[in-house]
Parts: structure tokens; C-alpha cells; sequence
């Protein structure tokens, strides 16, 4: 047992005083408010949120960061870029980028990630010796980073959708294919066997550009109703090749599918129709927004209220991770909503945590501060200059991820008065890349 004390602590939108929050096996097994710190109690400084929850990330696109800025171009001529980056990872790049990444993740407040994994051989498609080397890298760097992994092993058998159909897989893509849907699952499979104790696994389709509609039934019958991620409707280009082949959306074909249900996550969800929202919320799904990725690969900005109206649920992920930062997220999620609706206050702050902690992308029951939910939390400096004079429910829309001074992840201390447990974390992230961009 671990017990924190917090003199003000924010638990659903509103501020408590003098709170303990004490941690058995990994979860809060009482939180109890206006008591007296005792000898026992680990102080944490500042204001209490809960740990915040990254729905959707792709560890190694952190190697893109302030590389894509130069040329201009679209979201396709990114993706150029990022497969080159995918084109320089190994098993044991992987593991050193993704190690520095996810401790960049914990010093910002995330406490769990949704790693959408996708780079599964090597280049040109063979196998490495041990098929799932690669997933298993990213399972010892989230160890070592302190972070809770949920590991989304991606199906991605195709390159592409255009007026013909299916295309094939380009030289760069070829090793996030395992071939077939059959060696999928049964790579798959031996990843579940080998590594369940160690990391949530759950599975994922690509995108409706990536498995076609069969194969898309057939994972969504694999996953049997649980954890399933997928992109869909990032971008104009694919909804109307999607409705040009398939004569509907990306998300039309995903409940076609099968792939929509209240343990489903739709990543972007972006350019939706009246249909389409009413077809998630139906569904109950979840669509994960990745407010300052969507800003910066120009993608547009979903209607975050109205799928919110409608019944479906919202969660945040940092995805390609330009910038990583929760409270920048969830402000961004905010701010775009003023400016497509000319309103403000769209999202209480309350709301905003609310869905910051929504615990479907990565597998939980429960999340945020509450007893039953994993024990992460996250202390933030109320008198920085960004914070300084903000009441305390509205620090999330003031402070940023470089005012987390603590952070708990399972009842564990990670980081302490801005201290991540792996050190120094630019010197770790800097060595990663130098990996990845070796110096001409
Ligand atoms: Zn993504």
C-alpha cells in the first residue's frame, strides 16, 4: 500500500481539499477528502488531476518531430517522410526511440498509451527471428518508461484504395504486412501468448484503405467486441474513395463490418456526415481526436460537440506526437470548437478531464480518480507562469505539460519534483534520434 496526500485535488470538475489517495495492487483503494497528511503520506505538490490517458500514438513518428516543416506539401507527402523514418527502425531503434518517447509521455502527464504497432518485420516484409521482435521492443520500453501499454497489433495487408481497388503494398510497406489475414492472426496469437502478462494487447485494422471488407469482418470477429482501434476519415481523399468503390464512408463501411461497437476506438473521425455520427453513437464507439496532429498535417477539424450530442464518447492521442502534451490537446479540442462554432466554454474543464481519462482505448473498466481506477496521477504546478492566478479547475485550459512536476502511474512514483525516473529524457530522445538520422 502507497498513500499520496494532495492539498487540492480535482475529482469530477470540482476541487477537493486535503485529499488521500491510497494505492493497493496498482489501484486506488480510497480516496478520502479534508483529512490530516501524516508521516506515512507522500506529498504531491500543487494541484491533483488524474493520469491522463494518450488513446493513439505511433512511437517512432516522434523521430518526424520539427523534420517536416521545410517543403510544404499535403498530408501524403508527410507520410513520404514517415515511411522513411519507419525504413530506419530495428528492433533495437525501436526500442530506444520508443523508451525516450513514452518518457517524454509520463513527464507530460500521460500515464497509459494506445500504441498503434504496425512496423511488425523487417525491411522488405521477411520476419525477424521472433516474428513479434518488434511489438516486444515496445513492451520493454514502456517497462522502462514507467508507462501503462496497451499494444494495438495492427492488420495493414494492403497500400491503398483507388479507382481499381485494392493496391498493392509499395516496397516501404511491405514490412507492416504479415501477407494475409490467416498469418496475421496467427502472429498475432503467439503475441498474445508470449507477452499477456506484460502489456494489454488489442487489435487493429489500419484504415478501410488497408484490409478490404471481408477483411475487415474477419478481424472484427477476432477481436469478439473488445479492444479495436482504426483510423478512419483523416482525410477527404479517403472518404470519397471509400464512397467511389464501396458506394458508402469509411465509417458506414466500418458498421458494415462489424467493427463498431462500445469497445471500438475510431481515430480522426474528422470529416463526418449526419450518417456517420449517428452511426457511432449508435454504435456507442469512442472516436479518439488528435487535435494538434490534425492541425499540423492540415487534416481539418472534426465536430467534436456533436458526436459528444449525439452519444458517442471522445477521447485524445497524440498520434504523431509534433507536440506532446495532453493539456495542449484538450485545449486545441476547445479551442477549434470556438472557432468552427463561435462559442466558447464548449467543453467544461470537467468535461475535458472526463474525456482525457475515457478508459475504453486502452482496455480499462474504470480511470481518473476514482476507487477501482488504475492509481495514476498527475501533480501540476499552480504558480508557474503559465498557471499563476488560474483557479483550479480552469488550470486545464492554462497549464501545460511542462508544469507536471509528479506523476503516478499503477501506485508508483515515475517522475518526482520533474524528475523522470529515466533521467535526463531531451539527452535519451536526442541519442534515439541520432539513430534514426545518423549525422552526414
Ligand atoms: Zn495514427
Amino acid at each position: 500500500m502507497t498513500s499520496y496526500f494532495a492539498s487540492h485535488a480535482l475529482i469530477d470538475g470540482n476541487v477537493q481539499r486535503d485529499v488521500r489517495l491510497k494505492a493497493v495492487d496498482g489501484h486506488w483503494a480510497e480516496i478520502t477528502a479534508s483529512v490530516t497528511k501524516t508521516a506515512d503520506d507522500i506529498e504531491l505538490p500543487g494541484i491533483a488531476l488524474p493520469g491522463m490517458l494518450n488513446a493513439h500514438s505511433h512511437a517512432f513518428h516522434r523521430a518526424l518531430r520539427g523534420r517536416t516543416h521545410g517543403d510544404g506539401g499535403t498530408f501524403w507527402t508527410w507520410r513520404t517522410r514517415m515511411y522513411e523514418a519507419a525504413s530506419r527502425l530495428d528492433p533495437d531503434r525501436y526500442f530506444a526511440l520508443a523508451r525516450a518517447t513514452y518518457a517524454e509521455m509520463v513527464a507530460a502527464g500521460y500515464t497509459s498509451v494506445a500504441e498503434f504497432h504496425y512496423v511488425h518485420h523487417a525491411p522488405g516484409g521477411s520476419s525477424y527471428d521472433d516474428p513479434n521482435a518488434m511489438g516486444k521492443a515496445l513492451i520493454a520500453a514502456a517497462r522502462e518508461a514507467g508507462i501503462a501499454l496497451t499494444l494495438l497489433d495492427v492488420c495493414y495487408l494492403h497500400g491503398g484504395l483507388d479507382a481499381t481497388g485494392y493496391t498493392e503494398l509499395d516496397p516501404l510497406q511491405q514490412r507492416f504486412s504479415d501477407g494475409d489475414m490467416d498469418s496475421f492472426l496467427a502472429r498475432h496469437d503467439r503475441l498474445v501468448s508470449e507477452t499477456g502478462g506484460e502489456a494489454t494487447i488489442g487489435l487493429a485494422a489500419h484504415s478501410v484503405r488497408a484490409l478490404t471488407p471481408d477483411e475487415l469482418r474477419r478481424l472484427a470477429t477476432a477481436a469478439g467486441g473488445g479492444i479495436l482501434h482504426v483510423h478512419a476519415s483523416e482525410q477527404l481523399a479517403e472518404v470519397e474513395m471509400c464512397q467511389a468503390v464501396h458506394g458508402m464512408s469509411p465509417i458506414a463501411l466500418l458498421a458494415e463490418t462489424g467493427m463498431l461497437h462500445a469497445n471500438a476506438s475510431v481515430v480522426h473521425g474528422t470529416h463526418l456526415s449526419e450518417t456517420d455520427i449517428r452511426l457511432l453513437a449508435e454504435a456507442g464507439a469512442t472516436v479518439a481526436f488528435c487535435p494538434t496532429t490534425e492541425r499540423d498535417l492540415a487534416d481539418g477539424i472534426g465536430p467534436a460537440r456533436a458526436l459528444i450530442d449525439a452519444g458517442a464518447h471522445l477521447a485524445i492521442g497524440s498520434d504523431q506526437h509534433a507536440i506532446i502534451d495532453p493539456f495542449a490537446e484538450l485545449q486545441a479540442l476547445e479551442g477549434h470548437e470556438r472557432l468552427t462554432s463561435h462559442n466558447r466554454g464548449n467543453f467544461p474543464p470537467g468535461q475535458l478531464l472526463q474525456i482525457a481519462t475515457n478508459p475504453v482505448p486502452v482496455g480499462y473498466e474504470h480511470a481518473g480518480l476514482c476507487v477501482g481506477a488504475p492509481a495514476d496521477v498527475v501533480a501540476i504546478d499552480a504558480h508557474s507562469t503559465r498557471t499563476a492566478g488560474s483557479e483550479p479547475t480552469g488550470i486545464v485550459m492554462t497549464a501545460s505539460a511542462a508544469d507536471v512536476t509528479d506523476v503516478v502511474v499503477a501506485g508508483e512514483r515515475i517522475v518526482a519534483a520533474d524528475q523522470h525516473r529515466v533521467r535526463d529524457v531531451g539527452a535519451a530522445l536526442s541519442a534515439a534520434m541520432e539513430e534514426i538520422w545518423p549525422a552526414h
